[in-house]
């Protein structure tokens, strides 16, 4: 089953507003098993709208067609779905009446041009909105030799979404097969997207029936794997084939098989071996120490860290010789080694992370440029350092930082 979205509304076609709805249709769309194939935004111009309705009837089951069921002239919805269909819109005499009920209700009486929103294409069943004047539209419907869907619902998203969740939830599943979704998240951290496609394409490609997208992050790649099936076991054990494929060929450049994120992995890892972590942060600021507290229950294995951003206080808290940073730079390996090891010291955590670099935009040098990042993590047996330089802007720079520090605490661990 393939569906197309249209959003009606100039305005989603001026850099001020947004189509958002899709993303919550597409959603909602997915989980019944539909692939949403075509998204289109069309302004008001009846023409346009009409056009657009003819396409996508000619290339998909289901069309949802949202906004521009106001009462405005430039509200052309129904009018323009009618002309593509080839069906005639009528004025709906109950409609009208509850239009003026509601009106009354508020004590004002209703403006002439509202009682367009009472106008239902022939065929058409009403969906009533709860939260709006303007209600829906469901049609099932023959055209040339196909059933097609077409839904009409109200612009407003405080609208759209419940009325889709009341009124076209329950109509969906009843006028399509049961299908039932298997879904899976894999992420893998620090890998080129190119490196993730070129690994993963010749074994995902072999399982026609699981949707595989790769999305690229900054300092992450994640695999969403989407299988629909009559039966949920059938789903499941698909995904859970090609996931298990995924996982002999990336192995531990996996960190997470089930969506979760890094910072939930690292303090997982922590936990189940008994083992606790300190920071010694510079160029981030705090950043990782920020990750590990995002999640609840941290408390457990992050003991704390210091933001030691100037040199006098990387000695005075995390012990890294005066002579040291004068001698090999703030921004170093052998800082960033001093910087584990004394933190780790100092707080007896199992183990400590080093990490200074240069964010950037100024501060870099030819020896040591912009994205220069060092990395360093005491074991209390070795301290292992990364030297990374990354591209990008400050805040790029230094969240690269952060993900390379967690990624290399899990690693510990694998
Ligand atoms: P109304 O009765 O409120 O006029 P309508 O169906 O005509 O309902 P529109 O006038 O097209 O809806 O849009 C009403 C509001 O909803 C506007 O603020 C608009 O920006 C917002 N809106 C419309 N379409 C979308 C969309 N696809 N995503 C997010 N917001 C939307
Ligand atoms: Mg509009």
């Amino acid at each position: 089953m393939l569906a197309e979205i249209i959003a009606v509304g100039s305005e989603l076609l001026t850099p001020f507003r947004q189509d958002t709805n899709s993303l919550f249709l597409t959603e909602q769309l997915n989980g019944l098993g539909v692939t949403v194939t075509f998204k289109t935004i069309v302004g008001d111009r009846r023409a346009h709208l009409v056009q657009a309705v003819s396409i996508a009837l000619g290339r998909t089951d289901i069309v949802c067609v949202m906004g521009g069921l106001g009462p405005t002239e430039d509200d052309l919805t129904r009018e323009a779905v009618g002309e593509a269909l080839g069906v005639r819109v009528r004025r709906n005499g109950d409609l009208l009446a509850a239009l003026y009920k509601r009106f009354a209700e508020r004590r004002s009486s209703m403006p002439g041009n509202n009682s367009k929103q009472a106008d239902v294409i022939d065929g058409a069943e009403v969906l009533p909105n709860a939260n709006g004047t303007a209600p829906g539209q469901w049609l099932d419907i023959v055209v040339g030799k196909h059933r097609k869907l077409v839904i009409l619902l109200p612009g407003p998203p405080s609208e759209l979404k419940p009325l889709f969740i009341a009124e076209c939830l329950p109509r969906l599943k009843t006028a399509l097969p049961p299908r039932h979704i298997a879904r899976r998240v894999l992420k893998m951290a620090m890998l080129p997207e190119s490196e993730v496609d070129a690994r993963l394409a010749p074994i995902y490609t072999r399982f026609n029936d699981v949707e595989t997208t790769i999305l690229a992050h900054v300092g992450e790649v994640q695999l969403h794997l989407q299988c629909a099936k009559t039966i949920l076991e059938v789903a499941q054990a698909r995904v859970q084939e090609l996931a298990s494929r995924v996982e002999e060929e990336m192995e531990d450049d996996i960190f997470s098989s089930n969506g979760e994120s890094l910072e939930q992995i690292v303090l997982y890892y922590l936990e189940i071996r008994g083992a606790t972590v300190a920071l010694a942060e510079s160029c981030t600021g705090g950043m990782v120490a920020q990750r590990l507290t995002s999640v609840a229950g941290s408390s457990r294995s992050f003991l704390g860290g210091a933001v030691v951003y100037s040199d006098a206080l990387k000695t005075e808290f995390a012990d890294v010789p005066e002579e040291l940073i004068e001698e090999k730079g703030a921004v170093s390996r052998e800082v960033a080694e001093a910087l584990a090891h004394g933190i780790r010291r100092r707080t007896q955590a199992t183990l400590g992370v080093g990490i200074t670099g240069i964010a950037g935009p100024t501060g870099g040098s030819d020896t040591k440029p912009v994205g220069l990042v060092y990395i360093a993590l005491d074991d209390g047996k070795e301290i292992s350092v990364c030297e990374k330089n990354f591209r990008g802007d400050r805040e790029r720079v230094r969240w690269l930082a952060t993900q390379q520090a967690l990624d290399m605490i899990r690693r510990k661990f694998m």
